[in-house]
C-alpha cells in the first residue's frame, strides 16, 4: 500500500505509533500531485514549501505531546477559502493575483488541529456551476473516466480526494457543490446545517445558502474533519452557538429503530435507471441493517430549481458587486473614466456564467420585479422548508439520489445552462431549507462511473447522517477500482 492511499484514521494511527512522519506522508502527496496532476487538473496552487514546513512542525509538535486532531494530515482547499499568503482565485480572472492576508476560520482551525495545507484546488468560477468547467485555471477531470466531468462547483476538491492527491479537502455547497462532485467522483461529502460551520473567510456566493464542508474517502474521515471545523465563531454572525458533538462517537451504533424516508418526488422521470438501481440497493442494505423504510412526500420539489436560481442569483448579484477592480484583483488598465474602468473590468474579468447570474439577480431584485421574483421565491422557500419539517416528524433522515445521472462528458451541456440547472434538482432544496446533506459512494454504472447516495437530515443532525453513512459504507464494502488518470 502506498502512503497516499492511507485513510485519515490509518495515517493518524501510524503517526501515533511512530511508524510514519507527517513529512513522509506530505511528501508522498506532493510527489503524487507532481506525477499525476497534469492529468487530473485538480490544483491551481501547490504550496510545496509551506506544506513541508507545516509537516515538520506537526512532527515536532507530536514529539512534544502536542497532538491535534489532524496532526500531520495533508488537505486541499477549494480556491474560495482564504489561506494567509496563498493566492486565492475563486477560479476567476477577476481575482487572478489576489493574496489574502488572513486565514478563514476553517483554515485556522485545520492549522490549529495540526493539518497541513497542500494547496488550493479548482472550482467553477465563484462557485457557480455543476461541472467546474467555468474555472479559468484548469478544469478537473473525473478520476474514474477520462474526458468526463468531476462535477462542481467543488470539482477540484472531489477530484483531488478521489485521485489520492490529499487525505481530505474542504469545499463549499450553495446548491449541491460538495455533494454533487462527491457523488460524481465516488467520495464522501458533507454539507453541514446552515450555521454549523463558520463562513468567515469564505468568498460569498449566496449568503443565505453557502456552507463549508469536508470531502474525504471514508465516512469516518469526513466525521473527523467535520468535528474540527464545526462550531460557533464570533467572526460569523450566522454561525450558531451550539455544542459540537463528537461525530465519530456514534458511527458504529446500529440502525435499529431508525426510520428512513424515501421522497417520492425524487424518483420521477429524468432519473437514470442505473442511478435508481444503486439507490434501491442502498435502501435494501439499510433495511437489512435494521432501518425502517417509509415513503414520504416533499410536494414543493418541482419549484426548487426556480426558487434557488432566483435567490442564489439575487444574492450573488449583490455579493459580487464588490469586484470593481479598484482595490484588488483584475483591473482593466488605460480606461478614460472611473465608470468605464468599472464597466470594462467587470465585463472582461467575469466569465459568461457569472455575468448571467449577476444579470438574472439584478433583474429579480429590481424595483417593479422584486415582488414577482425575489419575494415570491422567498415565500416558496418557506413552503419547501415546511415540507422538510413535516417529513422529519415521521422519519430520522431521507435517502435519495444526489443527482439524476452519473458524470457526463466534458463539453456536453455547456451551451444549455438550463439543462445543467435542472441537474441540481435533488441537492438545492437542502440549502434552501438549511438542513444537512451528505453523499456517500453507493456503487458504479456499467460505464464505471461512481454514483453517490444522498442522506438528508433535520437541522443539526449531522451525527445521524454520519452514523447511517457509516453503516451503509460498511455494508456495501465497495472495492477500490482502478482510476483512469
Ligand atoms: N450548481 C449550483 C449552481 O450553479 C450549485 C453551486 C454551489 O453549490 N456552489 O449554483
Amino acid at each position: 500500500m502506498k502512503l497516499y492511499e492511507l485513510s485519515l484514521s490509518e495515517a493518524l494511527e501510524k503517526m501515533a505509533a511512530g511508524e510514519l512522519t507527517s513529512v513522509e506522508l506530505t511528501r508522498s502527496y506532493l510527489d503524487r500531485i507532481e506525477a499525476i496532476d497534469q492529468n487530473v487538473s485538480a490544483f491551481i496552487t501547490v504550496d510545496r514549501e509551506g506544506a513541508l514546513g507545516q509537516a515538520e512542525q506537526a512532527d515536532k509538535n507530536r514529539k512534544q505531546g502536542k497532538v491535534g486532531e489532524l496532526c500531520g494530515i495533508p488537505v486541499s482547499l477549494k480556491d474560495l477559502l482564504c489561506a494567509k499568503n496563498l493566492k486565492m482565485t475563486c477560479g476567476s480572472r477577476m481575482l487572478e493575483n489576489f493574496i489574502p492576508p488572513y486565514d478563514a476560520t476553517v483554515v485556522r482551525k485545520i492549522k490549529e488541529a495540526g493539518g497541513v495545507i497542500l494547496g488550493k484546488v479548482t472550482m467553477d468560477e465563484f462557485a457557480m456551476g455543476s461541472t467546474s468547467e467555468t474555472c479559468c485555471f484548469g478544469v478537473p477531470q473525473n478520476p474514474y473516466k477520462k474526458g468526463y466531468v468531476a462535477g462542481g462547483s467543488s470539482g477540484g476538491s472531489a477530484a483531488s480526494v478521489a485521485s489520492f492527491e490529499c487525505v481530505a479537502s474542504l469545499g463549499s455547497d450553495t446548491g449541491g457543490s460538495i455533494r454533487q462532485p462527491a457523488s460524481l467522483c465516488g467520495v464522501v461529502g458533507m454539507k453541514p446545517t446552515y450555521g454549523r460551520v463558520s463562513r468567515f473567510g469564505l468568498t460569498a456566493f449566496a449568503s443565505s445558502l453557502d456552507q463549508i464542508g469536508p470531502l474525504s474517502r471514508t465516512v469516518e474521515d469526513c466525521a473527523r474533519v467535520m468535528k474540527v471545523i464545526a462550531g460557533h465563531d464570533f467572526m460569523d454572525s450566522t454561525s450558531v452557538k451550539r455544542e459540537v458533538p463528537d461525530y465519530t462517537a456514534s458511527l458504529t451504533a446500529g440502525l435499529e429503530g431508525m426510520k428512513l424516508g424515501v421522497p417520492k418526488e425524487y424518483f420521477t422521470e429524468g432519473l437514470d435507471s442505473e442511478v435508481e438501481a444503486v439507490i434501491n440497493n442502498a435502501i435494501g442494505v439499510l433495511k437489512e441493517k435494521g432501518a425502517e423504510i417509509v415513503e414520504i412526500s416533499l410536494p414543493h420539489t418541482e419549484y426548487c430549481v426556480a426558487v434557488y436560481y432566483l435567490i442564489a442569483s439575487s444574492e450573488a448579484s449583490s455579493n459580487l458587486a464588490r469586484y470593481d477592480g479598484a482595490l484588488y484583483g483584475y483591473r482593466k488598465e488605460n480606461t478614460q473614466s472611473l465608470l468605464e474602468m468599472y464597466k470594462e473590468t467587470r465585463s472582461l474579468g467575469f466569465g459568461e456564467e457569472v455575468k448571467r447570474r449577476i444579470l438574472i439577480g439584478t433583474y429579480a431584485l429590481s424595483s417593479g420585479y422584486y415582488d414577482a421574483y425575489y419575494k415570491k421565491a422567498s415565500q416558496v422557500r418557506t413552503l419547501i422548508l415546511n415540507d422538510f419539517k413535516k417529513a422529519f416528524e415521521s422519519c430520522d433522515a431521507l435517502i435519495s439520489p444526489v443527482t439524476p445521472m452519473a458524470a457526463w462528458k466534458m463539453g456536453e451541456n455547456t451551451d444549455d445552462p438550463l439543462a445543467v440547472y435542472m441537474s441540481d434538482i435533488l441537492t438545492i432544496s437542502a440549502n434552501l431549507a438549511g438542513i444537512p446533506g451528505m453523499s456517500i459512494p453507493g456503487g458504479f454504472t456499467q460505464a464505471g462511473l461512481p454514483v453517490g447516495v444522498q442522506l438528508q437530515g433535520a437541522h443539526f443532525t449531522e451525527d445521524k447522517l454520519f452514523k447511517i453513512g457509516f453503516n451503509l459504507e460498511q455494508a456495501l464494502q465497495l472495492q477500490p477500482r482502478k482510476l483512469d488518470i
